[in-house]
């Protein structure tokens, strides 16, 4: 079966307007792996380009339709991450798979348009401090560098011109400021959508959101922003609050979740936890629910062994893989 993938709502990809393919099913949630970007940038070692490509072949034949699968920033800045113009080649050769990719600024943008990567993330922190001290830039240079991406996007051939989303990462607090102002979120969301972004997301890139709050971040920015402007949620497990998070922005009628294989990347400051949300759990929530994600979960979870192969010692998260499947499960 061929699903529809993060271009939905994007017609300029003609393979991804899967309503003409007979096999077309749109899941109900769409799950972006991101352990091979948000995973791999935070581990020590370096995964192999075999081994990343055997990783996406694998996941893709699981089911899964949307991955992010590097990120164009200096070499030098993540070399773990140094192949990944090879790597969105290689994934854009598999049919239906939306390949979305990292670009911290224009340069990286056009980057990710020369290698035909189909979605780019521009990741805008919402902790002034935090976007100082990571990218060097205030909030009023990050602005100006976002419209930059915008008039660049619109001067390219609508077939050439990726889906681009802004992710508002430390949305929910920030380990250099703490406590981040809702109201500076819902501002920078609608300033980021007057520049003509396709989409906002949020990001819980310290793992201190709670389920409330994230309701109301949702409902703020639809309500600035406009429903369509805001699919998906980025989240993180650091202090396990992962799920409870997914299952609100799932409620609240979110469709795109991202989540790590393996949880893989872990968290620095807080060990045994996993990084982001472990992919093999979310699904097995969500299709537990009745609700579909396009991914056989017995296959997702065998997956994993290629990981562990690949990375021996990196440590894998995940209590579906390690209780393993109930007896009487049902995809939805
Ligand atoms: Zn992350």
């Amino acid at each position: 079966m061929v699903y529809l993938s993060c271009c939905y709502n994007n017609s300029s990809f003609g393979q991804f307007t899967g309503a003409d393919n007979p096999g077309f099913m749109k899941p109900d949630i769409l799950i972006s792996e991101v352990g091979l970007r948000d995973g791999l940038q935070n581990i020590a070692a370096t995964m192999p380009t075999a081994d990343k490509q055997a990783w996406i072949a694998a996941q893709y034949a699981a089911g899964c339709r949307e991955m992010e699968v590097g990120s164009f920033v200096p070499r030098k800045l993540l070399p773990q991450l140094a192949d990944t113009g090879e790597i969105v080649r290689y994934a854009t050769g598999l049919e239906g798979l939306c390949v979305a990719v990292l670009a911290p600024n224009p340069r990286g943008l056009r980057d990710a348009v020369a290698h035909g990567a189909h979605k780019v993330t521009l990741p805008f922190s919402m902790s002034e401090t935090h976007s100082l001290k990571n990218v060097n830039r205030t909030h009023a240079r990050m602005l100006a560098e976002i419209r930059a991406c915008t008039e660049y996007l619109q001067g390219l051939p609508a077939e050439a011109r990726p889906h681009f989303e802004v992710s508002l990462s430390t949305a929910f607090g920030c380990t250099l400021e703490g406590p981040v102002p809702e109201s500076r979120v819902l501002a920078m969301a609608e300033a980021v959508t007057a520049l003509g972004v396709d989409e906002v997301s949020l990001s819980d890139t310290t793992g201190y959101g709670n389920p409330r709050q994230l309701k109301r971040l949702v409902l703020g920015i639809r309500e600035a922003c406009g429903r369509d402007k805001l699919q998906g949620v980025h989240l993180h497990n650091t202090r396990g609050q992962g799920l409870a998070n997914a299952l609100m922005a799932v409620e609240l009628g979110l469709t795109t979740l991202d989540s790590s294989l393996g949880g893989i990347g872990g968290c620095p400051f807080a060990p045994g936890a996993s990084g982001n949300i472990v992919t093999e759990d979310l699904v097995f929530l969500l299709e537990s629910m009745g609700l579909s994600t396009g991914i056989d979960l017995a296959a997702l979870i065998e997956v994993r062994e290629l990981v562990a192969a690949a990375l021996p010692d990196v440590e894998l998260f995940g209590f579906t893989p390690d209780a393993g499947i109930p007896m009487g499960y049902r995809a939805a």
